[in-house]
């Protein structure tokens, strides 16, 4: 019982982290947290009852980058784009890498100028820009989104019940 998950909000209650009952009491002992539910029972001791907290709040500001810049590769590029080619919309595992602005006129390999393409609209555009092969990129590319909960697993998110509402959708 003492290793089962806290979900560890911030002061602005966004959810910071998951710890475990053992660290969330330690911390609520020495009043560095607060309790925002017991969900799972008490402890009993000779003198009183504890609650067993799952969720905590911290009573000061936690900053930390939303934003991690990942490294730029091939498998990052398709996964930004969702397997989908940025001329044509195709949805496909037969991409190819395409340099908006063609490298041998300066285009750099950088999240803002790399997209996914498919084979076929790679030739088409070959050593054009968009505008000159008058191909539309689908959106404008940039460094890939982290989720603000970047900390904390996915399948934490959903795994108790009064968690769920610290968890805007
Ligand atoms: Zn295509």
């Amino acid at each position: 019982m003492l290793d089962h998950s806290v979900l560890v909000l911030n002061q602005n209650y966004e959810p910071l982290n998951i710890c475990h009952v053992r660290r969330a009491l330690t911390l609520l002992y020495q009043s560095r947290a607060e309790m925002l539910e017991n969900g799972y029972g008490y402890i009993h001791t000779a003198n009183r009852d504890v609650p067993i907290p799952s969720v905590i709040r911290l009573p000061y500001l936690v900053k930390r980058p939303y934003h991690i810049a990942r490294k730029i590769s091939r498998a990052e590029i398709y996964n930004r784009d969702q397997f989908t080619c940025q001329y044509c919309g195709k949805q496909t595992k037969q991409l190819t890498l395409d340099h908006v602005i063609p490298r041998y006129r300066g285009g750099q390999h950088t999240w803002e100028n790399v997209v996914s393409a498919c084979a076929p609209c790679n030739r088409r555009k070959a050593g054009r820009t968009p505008e000159e092969a008058n191909m539309k990129l689908h959106k404008v590319p940039a460094p890939p989104q982290v989720s603000r909960y970047a900390y904390i697993p996915m399948h934490y998110m959903k795994q108790r019940a009064e968690w769920e509402r610290y968890f805007p959708h």
